[in-house]
């Protein structure tokens, strides 16, 4: 029987439950065990919803309360020293995750420590923490979530297919120790294969029929090194067990990563959705047992899946594995697609023939059964849900909803001349010194600061119609007043507006432009409990007017020292969105890099002398093969130039950039061309400086000196260690003080004094230098 799988489930919940439970523990108002059964509440509920749209293997042991790597490095006993010390299990969970920082009592010592450090999971906008290992490694097996989660679901008498992530990414992800060399953390392979074996044995003897072994790291251009670690991991592990073994790669294609492990497991799943053409590939490699999971529907976007189509690659698998054989499935885990369309009341009444293009979470699990029901009975047996999905399709095709002729006039002729600033930097910097007459070592921050309650609540009755926009506009304005004030006293050099107005960088600049829409509850997790809701991007993009001029410009008119403007750059825009699958990128990129032009010489026009474009999401456009690289670093460096190069010399470009590793694109940086670049970079190790000197970066540059996601407030004392280690690697003219990202996610008494510690690093490192 074909049979109908799901590889992950958005485990935040439809309304985002999980995350408020979590955040309801972290701040004291529920137990560890009542946010337990909060927990086990959620799984529950959505394991019967899966089975009702008729999924045969529904995943477990995808739940987290933080994060999924961090999950399999704490049951697996990779704990670092400095978390060593906290012996509960959740507690050290915690504060391996976003830190801990307690106050001594009379019974118990302080406790300070930082957060370990977090990374883009793949091409995502997820980030997994970070798992550090030491070349003497001990592992140990404790309370795995994928057997605890198991039998909660056996219990319920729910079958599940429990999912874990594999030795070689868990290994391959992870990074040296802090205070241990780097070295090749595969070489822990033999050490922690014991532990999987063990593992896979306990989810064998509580009756588990199949294992989803998660090995995403078989997309990445990998060493021969790697790829005979995959060969010999499962080697090794199918020696060892009888538990039916499903690897499964996604967000992109294998390629020839995959042959030397296939012989050893039971079934592979591939991401047809991103590379339908590694079906013929694979289909000659296995062997006359091994199952295929057909990743047909697109985990990673919110359109309906071309049923036909899907069926017809099924097909193909059928007749060439039999129907025993194959497996229908999403092409990666759900967990990075919204719910449910069924929760987008605004959009069925204002766009219904929008939301029939739409497909989340739960539809997709249903579109994954209909695949499986029409290759096993043939699509007459599903008649009426093909012909629906057909005519949706056609109307998406042809709707005048998606095309707008002058904005693809004016993509196709823009002059050779936008696409770079006249001048060259060192002419701008001339002029901005000039203009700007700022300190040595300028202070600023990156944008925002913090989202109060009371500036969430007055949204919300903005949003609902219960404060009108004037008392709004008012209420904004009072806090731009405050935070200009704040930055004024506490001494920053390049102020900010400090983005009251925003609710998120992406969405907010959405509602100002065409061609997007927005969901009520389409959100999908972006670290931790941190969720964001992508706007859609369904038509042509424009600006329906200035989208930032009315409150930079208030902004600047309560300080004489420069304020900075603040727009989401191009890619970004495109990247934190729901895109449109109809349209190459590059087109939807250029068509954003055109509006954001429009917005940036108007800011320029009402005189604001440093405009910041950030574009925090270049890096993880990347595609995963060098090999696409190119291409995409091209049109994406393109479309940033092509909005800031329209304004004059003394106008000081910023950009921004955080969370991931920039040494390999960092030709695409300087390409930039912006005048100053603030990057992430207080928990990132040396080697992200080095390549300011070796690269000999030619603009100016603050690195940050304190992590934003965690709620601790970082000493003088520490940021000055970072501070000496970036001069020693950037020309001391050029080097900013910055925090490593925004600070909207902070509370104002760890920002406020966070920020008067920074401003102290750069006073003491002005006495020194200046
Ligand atoms: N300007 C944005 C902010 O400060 C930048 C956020 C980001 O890089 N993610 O919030
Ligand atoms: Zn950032």
């Amino acid at each position: 029987m074909v049979v109908a799988t799901n590889l992950g489930f958005p485990y935040v919940g439809a309304k985002r439950e999980l995350k408020k439970s979590v955040e309801a523990y972290w701040s004291g108002k529920i137990s560890s065990d009542e946010l337990k059964t909060a927990y086990q509440n959620i799984q529950k509920n959505h394991w019967i919803l899966q089975k009702e749209q008729g999924i045969k293997h529904i995943p477990s042991g995808d739940y987290t309360l933080y994060d999924r790597v961090l999950d399999t490095a704490q049951q697996f006993g990779v704990i670092p020293t400095r978390y060593q010390h906290i012996h509960d299990p959740l507690q050290q969970f915690f504060a391996m995750g976003r830190g801990l920082q307690k106050p001594a009592t009379a019974t118990t010592e302080k406790v300070d420590v930082p957060a370990q450090e977090m990374k883009k999971w793949f091409d995502t906008n997820y980030h997994f923490i970070v798992p550090e290992f030491e070349p003497n490694q001990q592992f140990t097996l404790q309370n795995p979530r994928a057997v605890e989660q198991y039998n909660t679901a056996k219990a319920l008498k729910i079958e599940t297919r429990p999912v874990i992530v594999g030795p070689v990414t868990f290994l391959h992800l992870g990074k040296a120790a802090k205070g241990f060399d780097n070295f090749d953390t595969l070489s822990l392979l033999p050490k922690v294969l014991p532990l999987y074996i063990d593992l896979l044995k306990q989810l064998e003897a509580a009756g588990a029929e199949w294992v989803q072994i998660d090995e995403p790291a078989l997309v990445l251009d990998l060493p021969d090194s790697v790829k005979a670690a995959f060969e010999e991991a499962y080697k090794t592990i199918n020696a060892a067990t009888s538990i039916n073994t499903l690897v499964a790669a996604y967000f992109g294609r294998v390629e020839a990563n995959i042959s030397g492990l296939i012989p050893h497991v039971n079934g592979v799943h591939l991401d047809l959705v991103r590379a339908p053409e590694e079906l013929d590939a694979i289909l000659p490699q296995l062997n006359n047992s091994q199952v295929l999971s057909l990743g047909l529907v697109d985990g990673r976007n919110i359109w309906i899946n071309n049923l036909a189509k899907s069926i017809e690659l099924g097909q193909k698998a059928i007749a060439a594995l039999g129907k025993e054989r194959v497996f229908v499935a999403p092409s990666c885990s759900l967990a990075h697609s919204p719910f449910s369309t069924s929760f987008e009341k605004k959009i069925a009444e204002k766009n219904p023939e929008l939301l029939s293009w739409l497909a989340f979470a739960v539809e997709k699990t249903k579109e994954i059964s209909i695949i499986a029901s029409a290759l096993e009975n043939g699509p007459e047996s599903v008649k009426e849900a093909l012909a629906a999905n057909a005519a949706a399709i056609e109307s998406r095709r042809t709707s005048a909803q998606t095309t707008n002729p002058a904005v693809r006039d004016r993509a196709i002729n823009i002059p050779v001349a936008d696409w770079k600033r006249p001048a060259g930097f060192s002419a701008r910097r001339e002029a901005q010194v000039k203009k700007l007459n700022l300190p040595l070592f300028p202070t600023t921050t990156i944008g925002s600061f913090p989202q109060t309650k009371e500036i969430r609540v007055a949204r919300q009755k903005f949003n609902k119609g219960e404060l009108s926009s004037e008392d709004y506009d008012a209420f904004i304005k009072k806090e731009m007043k405050e935070m200009v004030a704040f930055q004024e006293n506490v001494g920053l050099d390049v102020l900010v507006h400090g983005e009251p107005e925003r609710n998120d960088m992406v969405e907010h600049f959405g509602h100002l432009l065409h061609g997007y829409d927005f969901t009520e509850n389409g959100w999908v997790v972006s670290y931790g409990s941190r969720c964001v809701k992508p706007p859609v991007i369904f038509g042509d993009v424009s600006r329906r007017g200035p989208m930032t001029v009315d409150e930079t410009v208030y902004a600047q008119s309560l300080t004489k020292k420069p304020l900075k403007g603040m727009l989401t750059g191009p890619v970004t825009m495109m990247k934190w969105s729901f895109v449109r699958d109809d349209l190459p990128l590059k087109d939807v990129c250029t068509q954003i890099g055109l509006a954001l032009r429009d917005e940036v010489v108007d800011l320029e026009a009402a005189g604001i002398p440093c405009i910041q474009v950030d574009e925090p999401a270049i890096r993880e456009g990347l595609p995963i093969r060098r090999a696409d690289w190119d291409a995409y670093l091209d049109w994406s460096v393109g479309c940033f130039r092509l909005s800031t190069a329209g304004v004059r010399n003394e106008t000081q470009i910023h950009t921004h950039m955080c969370y991931s590793d920039f040494n390999d694109i960092f030709d695409a940086i300087v390409d930039l061309d912006a005048d100053v670049l603030s990057i992430e970079n207080s928990k990132s190790d040396e080697k992200l400086l080095k390549i300011f000197a070796v690269k000999k970066y030619p603009q100016e540059v603050g690195p940050g000196l304190f992590d934003i996601h965690s709620p601790r407030v970082p000493s003088v004392e520490e940021m000055s260690v970072i501070f000496d280690n970036v001069i020693k690697y950037i020309p001391k003219e050029h080097a900013w003080i910055n925090p490593d990202c925004g600070l909207k996610t902070r509370g104002w008494p760890e920002t406020e004094a966070a920020l008067a510690n920074l401003v102290e690093v750069a006073r003491q490192f002005r006495a020194k230098y200046a």
